[in-house]
């Protein structure tokens, strides 16, 4: 059986096993033994495999990616295209995000009691998340901190944005020396990202069971009652993230991509599984280069430097659920934002999102810092963190998607991709299946 089926059927598998040991025994204590002892280390393995990978994976395909473009120009252009992109439909999603929650009003059913509740139920948890968290320093020094002091040290920390800023420089550097002298270290740099290619192949042999395990300890401890409490919520913040993806990103493809929607869906469903099940950009980057590359066809050069760059930058899921969430939150505090305040709420939605870290809940402690800049109190953010895993799986779904929807549209504008280069099997990776042996 192909292997995307069987990450799909271990999807499914794992969210009605755990939907039903959670309805049969609630908390019982075996049901804590499973996820503690099987299901949770599973999971974290096989989230772990994918995340070790990616700090070589950015390094090695970020500085090739801008080595093999060549010029300054061309490096110039494409990084101009990519960030207008990403700005572009990171503030669609945001704008759409605000439209819903205006109109469908999911705060104005919160009672104050249920408010106080959920505030009094997860205002430690949110205390501790953004104590554990850079971003509660948001400010100017957020930009001055792209620029890495030690690149080794962001490496470690997993800091996205300097180990990009170091590894673009890098390329740049790369392509500003003699061929001669920079032979060596590109032959290195493609030997890396071939060997961190052959581990993402290895480690997606176990994405069936590993996503099983996820979703299953996801679905067997969630409290599906809180759905209830905050269901119109989650059915906005769903909806807006169904529309963006159905429509949106839909529109882009067919025609600034020129490949039909149906088709793309077909290819880069093991990203969206992956996303879906881990909830982290960062861990999705793997998966989506594969998918980018073989499924898709589009060439290594421009899906090296547009996705390593929207695994961290482009977030239009996040953006979107920060608006929807930010608006629902005043609502519920009685809090009146006006028209200039949600302009505000806007920008800073887009901003946090490039902001945000690629890993489940990233967006949290910035959105607690956001709240505090438009007058609402940071903590009142509290009141979502009940529902938050499940939201979190869908927006970083939307999240990818709209990464690989960018890699087309710039790869097509670039002139060096159409869709006549996706494979035409769209069954896929192709090299996972066939080369299994060797
Ligand atoms: N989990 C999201 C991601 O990795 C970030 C967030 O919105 O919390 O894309």
């Amino acid at each position: 059986m192909p292997l995307h089926h069987r990450i799909l059927i271990g999807l499914v598998l794992g969210a009605l096993a755990g939907v039903l040991v959670n309805i049969a025994a609630g908390d019982a204590p075996w049901v804590e033994a499973i996820n503690s002892y099987v299901a949770g280390p599973v999971g974290q393995i096989f989230l772990r495999l994918l995340m070790m990978v990616v700090v070589p994976l950015v390094f090695a395909t970020l500085a090739l990616g801008v080595a093999r473009l060549g010029d300054l120009g061309k490096i110039g252009r494409l990084g101009a295209r990519t960030l207008v992109y990403f700005l572009l439909t990171t503030s669609l999603a945001v704008g759409l995000g605000l439209v819903l929650t205006n109109g469908l009003e999911p705060g104005a059913g919160i009672t104050e009691e249920t408010a106080a509740e959920l505030l009094e139920t997860y205002r430690g948890q949110a205390n501790l998340r953004l104590e554990a968290s850079a971003a509660r320093d948001f400010g100017i020094d957020t930009f001055v901190n792209i620029v890495p002091r030690n690149p080794v040290q962001a490496a470690a920390d997993m800091q996205m944005l300097p180990l990009i800023f170091f590894s673009l420089m890098f390329g740049i550097a790369l392509t500003m020396i003699p061929a001669a002298k920079a032979r060596g270290m590109m032959d290195f740099l493609e030997g890396l990202a071939g060997v961190v290619t052959k581990l993402i192949e290895l480690a997606m042999k176990l994405a069936p069971y590993g996503v099983f395990a996820l979703i299953f300890v996801v679905t067997s401890r969630f409290g599906w009652n809180v759905l209830g409490t905050l269901g119109l919520y989650a059915a906005t913040v769903l909806l807006g993230l169904a529309i963006h993806a159905a429509v949106t990103l839909s529109l882009l493809l067919r025609f600034a991509a020129g490949i039909r929607p149906r088709r793309f869906w077909g290819h880069v469903r093991e990203a969206v599984i992956t996303a879906f099940s881990t909830s982290s950009s960062n861990a999705t980057l793997p998966t989506s280069l594969l998918v980018a590359e073989r499924n898709l066809g589009i060439p290594p050069q421009v899906a090296g430097f547009v996705l390593p760059l929207g695994a961290t930058m482009n977030m239009n899921g996040t953006a979107l659920f920060e608006g929807v969430t930010m608006l629902f939150v005043a609502q519920v505090f009685g809090v009146d934002l006006n028209l200039g305040q949600q302009l505000v709420v806007v920008t800073l939605s887009v901003l946090t999102a490039v902001g945000a870290a690629g890993v489940p809940g990233g967006s949290i402690p910035l959105l607690m810092v956001m709240a505090a800049s438009v007058g609402i109190p940071g903590e009142g953010i509290a009141i979502i963190l009940g529902i938050d895993r499940i939201l979190d799986m869908a927006r970083t779904v939307v999240n990818v998607s709209g990464d690989l929807t960018a890699t087309c549209v710039v790869a097509r504008y670039e002139g060096v991709w159409d869709a006549h280069r996706a494979d035409p099997s769209g069954h896929a990776p192709v090299a996972l299946e066939s080369d299994s042996n060797g």
